[in-house]
């Protein structure tokens, strides 16, 4: 790996270690509660509920992943252990606005799991031993990964019938639909300000139609109605039928992230 002179080469210690995994910040993954991301990890390597409770209660991080390494290991570990990883490690931003906030001071500088224990598939070993094996640096990559998705910007709508909340992310902040339709009760839900460095996963998004064909669309928003002149396309009229979806002032149309 390639590393640039300001790269952030060590978090076991010092100014970032609360990004780091043996970082005391319990918080709570699939219903139980973690001391470290180090726990919760190592307790998701086995089936074995009894073994998996075991590492969860470990005194330390470094008794945890003592013990995660004598646990018999659920067959896919090696498959989903990276989006394991990501999850947790995702867990403690989200509750932890200071970890957020220092991850987010790091701008965009690379993230390196320095380490003198020959990890070099989390991170980077700089052992004699290690020095020439570059490290696959998995764990800063994920950290890259969540910086990345702390700082985009989305948009919650609040329906003010059920309080459902519809988020979604912005193609562009200076059209913002101001309203969408509730999935839950179909009211009319309301734009609320954007927001930054939330972790919340948007499950739409607001897409701008290339084509020019004009379409109208009535939309009733406190008894009265709106129109709208915007693009139909194959595309348009796909998203139209699949999430029923709104082309509204600004002629953008929301659609289903999954899409
Ligand atoms: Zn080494
Ligand atoms: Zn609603």
């Amino acid at each position: 790996m390639v590393k640039c002179n300001d790269a952030i080469t060590w978090l076991a210690s010092g100014k970032y270690f609360p990004l780091d995994n043996f970082y005391i910040a319990p918080f709570e993954y699939q219903g139980k509660e973690y001391q470290t991301c180090e726990h919760a990890f190592q307790s998701m390597k086995t089936m074995d509920l009894v073994q998996r409770e075991k590492i969860r209660l470990c005194q330390t991080p470094g008794e945890a992943k003592g013990l995660g390494q004598l646990v018999p290991m659920r067959l896919d570990w090696e498959i989903i252990k990276y989006e394991v990883m990501y999850e947790i490690v995702r867990e403690k931003m989200v509750k932890y606005k200071a970890i957020a906030e220092l991850l987010l001071s790091t701008g965009n500088r690379e993230i390196v799991e320095g380490n003198n224990w020959d990890d070099n598939c989390w991170g980077n070993c700089i052992c004699a031993k290690c020095k020439d094996i570059p490290g696959r640096n998995c764990l800063g990559i994920i950290l890259m990964r969540i910086r990345i998705e702390l700082d985009r910007k989305i948009n919650i709508y609040r329906c003010p019938e059920c309080g459902h909340e519809i988020i979604t992310e912005q193609i562009d902040e200076g059209v913002t639909p101001f309203i969408v339709t509730c999935e839950k009760c179909g009211e009319q839900a309301i734009s609320a300000m954007y927001q930054c460095n939330q972790l919340h996963i948007a499950k739409f998004e607001w897409f701008k139609p290339k084509n020019d064909e004009e379409i109208m669309i009535e939309l009733r928003w406190q008894n009265k109605t709106f129109h709208s002149n915007r693009a139909s396309e194959e595309e348009l009229q796909h998203s139209l039928k699949e999430t029923r979806a709104l082309v509204i002032k600004g002629g953008l149309i929301l659609r289903n992230k999954q899409k």
